[in-house]
Parts: structure tokens; sequence; C-alpha cells
């Protein structure tokens, strides 16, 4: 496998660490590689954007004989939060994968605002979206360095003030030494939760539009799952929200429900409407009930 050669302020080389988390997938490093430096003649910067967020016909396949996705159209308004939902290799992944231009649709067009991503250069694009994912990316170094690293310029007291808001300044106060412990790579000596709050503090940090959280499904203890859920609420307010969702509670909370079956869009809306139309979410939330209450 690859080893990245670019030093660590480099933000492409933090792209390429949040892509392996989102598709798992040696070759996306290889699409990154080459394409990283190929932006559409006239691309454009986007400064500020609102976060408005739409797929129109979208369809894409990883390989040639088989659709990924088909047909996908869906509007997102500013600061609505969206659960993406489905069973295992429905397309939830993949839709994030777009959006965030690791992969470019065949057909249709995905805009932010009233751009089509396709116009927009790619560095300018992943200042807009923040990522908190299953596994958290840590590079050795500081725990203020790992937060600083949502923005760069960032002094110590916004460093601090992020980690605050992230839920994660108690803990760090309670380490020896404090925002100057050291982490290794797989930011050993603090618990999953723990590195979950430090990468919510970094895209506090970073303050984009856009967020792609993909819940935890490993089990964190109970008082900093309230941690973590606290400072998540706290982040996603105002911001247009992708949430590769697994837990009902975050389902139901969601402005919109994206049901991806096969590929497709197959139902959207809220919990109740979805629920009125006992199609497969009314089959599927039946059944993370089930689930939950085993767990209790
Ligand atoms: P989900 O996130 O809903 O589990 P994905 O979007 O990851 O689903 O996957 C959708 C389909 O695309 C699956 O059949 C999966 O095997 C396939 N797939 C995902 N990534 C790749 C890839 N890099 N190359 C080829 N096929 C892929």
């Amino acid at each position: 496998s690859r080893q990245f050669t670019r030093p660590l302020n480099d933000l492409a080389n933090q792209f390429n660490t949040l892509l392996s988390a989102v598709a798992g997938a040696e070759r996306v490093f290889e699409v990154i590689d080459e394409e990283e430096e190929q932006d559409m003649k006239g691309a454009i910067e986007l400064d500020n954007i609102r976060g408005d967020v739409s797929f129109k016909n979208v369809s894409f396949s990883y390989e040639e004989k088989q659709k990924t996705i088909s047909h996908v159209s869906f509007n997102v308004t500013a600061g609505e939060t969206i659960a993406l939902v489905g069973p295992t290799g429905a397309g939830k992944t993949t839709i994030i994968n777009l959006l965030s231009r690791f992969y470019e649709p065949e057909v249709g067009t995905i805009t932010i605002d009233e751009y089509d991503i396709r116009n927009v250069k790619r560095n300018s694009l992943r200042q807009h979206t923040g990522f908190v994912l299953q596994d958290s990316y840590l590079f050795q170094g500081t725990i203020r360095e790992n937060i600083r690293y949502g923005r760069l310029e960032a002094s110590d007291g916004e460093v601090e003030e992020a980690a605050r808001l992230a839920n994660a300044h108690s803990f760090i106060r309670n380490l020896p030494k404090g925002y100057d412990t050291i982490l290794d790579q797989d930011g050993s000596g603090i618990s999953q939760g723990q590195k979950q709050l430090l990468s919510i503090a970094r895209v506090m940090l970073a303050s984009p539009s856009i967020l792609i959280l993909d819940e935890a499904t490993s089990s964190i203890d109970t008082i900093t799952e309230i941690k973590i859920q606290e400072a998540l609420q706290r982040l996603m307010k105002g911001r247009t929200s992708f949430v590769i969702a697994h837990r009902l509670n975050t389902i139901k909370q969601a402005d919109q429900i994206f049901v991806l079956k096969d590929g497709q869009l197959s139902e959207k809306g809220t919990h109740n409407e979805l629920l009125r139309e006992k199609g497969y979410y009314y089959e599927m939330c039946t059944q993370l009930v089930n689930d939950e209450a085993d767990h209790m």
C-alpha cells in the first residue's frame, strides 16, 4: 500500500487520508493522484457557500458492467440534516464520494448552491466540507496540532475554543501534558470516543458549510457517547449535514431521510412520512427497533 510522502500540512494529504476512510479503496488514491491537478480550465473558487446541495439524475458505476447508483435526484436546503440509510452496498458511501468529488458522475449533475461542482476547484470544494468518520484521522503530533489541522492559521485560543465546543477540552486538560500531549498515528493512549471528540474539534475549527458524518457502529461508553452526540449537535447546527446513519434516534431527527436500495433512491421523506408509506423504511425501522431493544 502507498505511503504518504507529502508533508502533513499539505491539505491534499489530509484529503487522501480522509478518502481512504470514506471509500476504503486503494483505487481512490490513484484517481486522486491522477486528477488532483486537473481542475477544469476556468474552474472557480467558492468563497462562501450556503450549502444547498442537489443531485439531478445522477448515475455512476465503479466498473463498466455494473451500475452502482442510477438516476438519483434530490434537493437539500442549506442547514438541513440528511440521514442516508439502507443496506450495506446500497450506495450510501458512493453518494458521498460523488458529492465530495472523489469520483465524477457519468450522467447527471451535482450542484452546491448554484454551482455545478465540476466547475469548482477541488481544493475549494474540500475547504467547505468537513468529515467526521468512524475512524478518526490523527497523525503523530500534539493534540493541539491535531486539532489545528482543521485550520492551520488558528491561534491557540481558537484551538481551545473548538475543543470546548467539541466537549474535548476537559479530557485534554486532564492529561498530564494537556494540549501538548503527543499522539502517535493511531492515537493510542486515548480512547476511541476521545479520538472522535478530537476529530469533531478539528472540524469545528474548520467550520465548513457541509458535513459528512459516518455514525459510529462500534460501542463507546455511554458518557462519552453523550458527549459525542452533544458535540455533533453543536457542530451540525446551521450546516448541511449528510449522516450515514445507523441509529434510529439519529434517523428520526433528520430533516430528510434518503433510503438507498440497490443504488436507487427508493424512498425519501421524514420519519413519519416514510412510516406511513409502509415500504422498505417501515420494515427497516421495525428491524432496528427490535435490534436496539435486544441490546438494552
Ligand atoms: P454503502 O455505503 O451503502 O454500503 P457503497 O456506496 O459503499 O454502499 O457501495 C455500493 C456498491 O458499489 C457496492 O456494490 C460496492 O461493492 C461497490 N463499490 C464500492 N466501492 C467500490 C470501488 N471502489 N470499486 C468497485 N466497486 C465499489
